[in-house]
């Protein structure tokens, strides 16, 4: 076998390369990522309990056992209406853990431990906070309409259809204007507090999402995709997506779905997104 030397130590041609080979897979590989966040989900939850619904196993601690029915029947009652609305198979089986609270939320993330989220979609699976840290009285109704599943099970939706080729601002719009349709929620606009209009553009809200105003960034996302589906109707939304899962780039699927330039189309939006700031601001 031929092998090269590093430092005096002899490594053959064969363990090389089978490194390189699991270093692009690693870099681009989406089934690798899913199968390295199970991996790390499975270690880091051991001590969690589990029950398995049709479609879910979802992990929580003794402290939150009584929610554990409640947070899986609306999982599987979001499975079916957001695959519904995107009109694709979701996939078979997926993890969702509860955590008994903020801290222990984003250390699963290795987070500084005062971010605040009440749910998280990474590599397949959906993260929550339980339902007892934040509703006064937890009901289905009241987790259904505030809570975060709908809205993370639409970035999984998201993240399956492109195969993890998306823009954070897409998937952040896509996931709201989902949760708005299902469950009625939606940000305030965030020109109710300020009336000077600050928009961004869409190579600030693709590369530079978490370090931007959040309520800016998160009504932006949204009404992209509200102003999208408004002038070329919700199958161009869906469209694009699948132009991203078969390798298409933002710029070439809005491109080819809408008929026109990136720019030209980020030209328009922003123009269409400054009035409906200014509106905003009359409320
Ligand atoms: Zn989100």
């Amino acid at each position: 076998m031929s092998s090269v030397r590093f430092d005096g130590v002899k490594v053959p041609l064969l363990l090389i390369t089978v490194f390189i080979i699991i270093m692009i897979l690693v870099k681009n590989s989406h089934v690798l990522q899913r199968f390295m966040v199970n991996q790390e989900i499975r270690l880091s939850t051991s001590q969690y309990e589990v029950t398995s619904t049709e479609h879910f196993d979802v992990k929580y601690l003794p402290i939150d056992e009584a929610y554990a029915p409640m947070v899986a029947a609306v999982a599987e009652d979001a499975r079916q209406s957001v695959s519904g609305m995107f009109g694709e198979q979701p996939p078979e089986r997926t993890t969702l853990i509860i955590y008994p609270d903020s801290a222990s939320l984003a250390k699963s993330f290795g987070w500084n431990k005062n971010a605040k989220a009440m749910g998280v979609y990474w590599g397949g699976s959906i993260r929550v906070l339980s339902p007892g840290e934040w509703l006064k009285e937890p009901s289905q109704e009241a987790f259904i309409r505030e809570g975060p599943v709908y809205h993370e099970y639409a970035h999984l939706m998201v993240d399956e259809v492109t195969e993890g080729n998306y823009s954070r601002w897409l998937t952040e719009g896509i996931a709201q204007y989902v949760e708005k349709h299902l469950t009625g929620f939606e940000f305030a606009s965030p020109a109710v507090r300020n009336r000077e209009v600050t928009l961004y553009s869409l190579r600030q809200l693709d590369k530079d999402f978490d370090s931007l105003e959040e309520s800016v960034a998160y009504w932006q996302s949204l009404q992209i995709v509200e102003y999208i589906v408004d002038h070329y109707g919700e199958a161009a939304i869906w469209q694009i997506l699948n132009d991203l899962g078969d390798g298409y780039q933002i710029d070439g699927t809005v491109e080819k779905t809408l008929g026109l330039s990136y720019e030209r189309f980020e030209d328009e939006m922003l123009t269409a997104l400054e009035k409906e700031w200014i509106r905003g601001c009359k409320v």
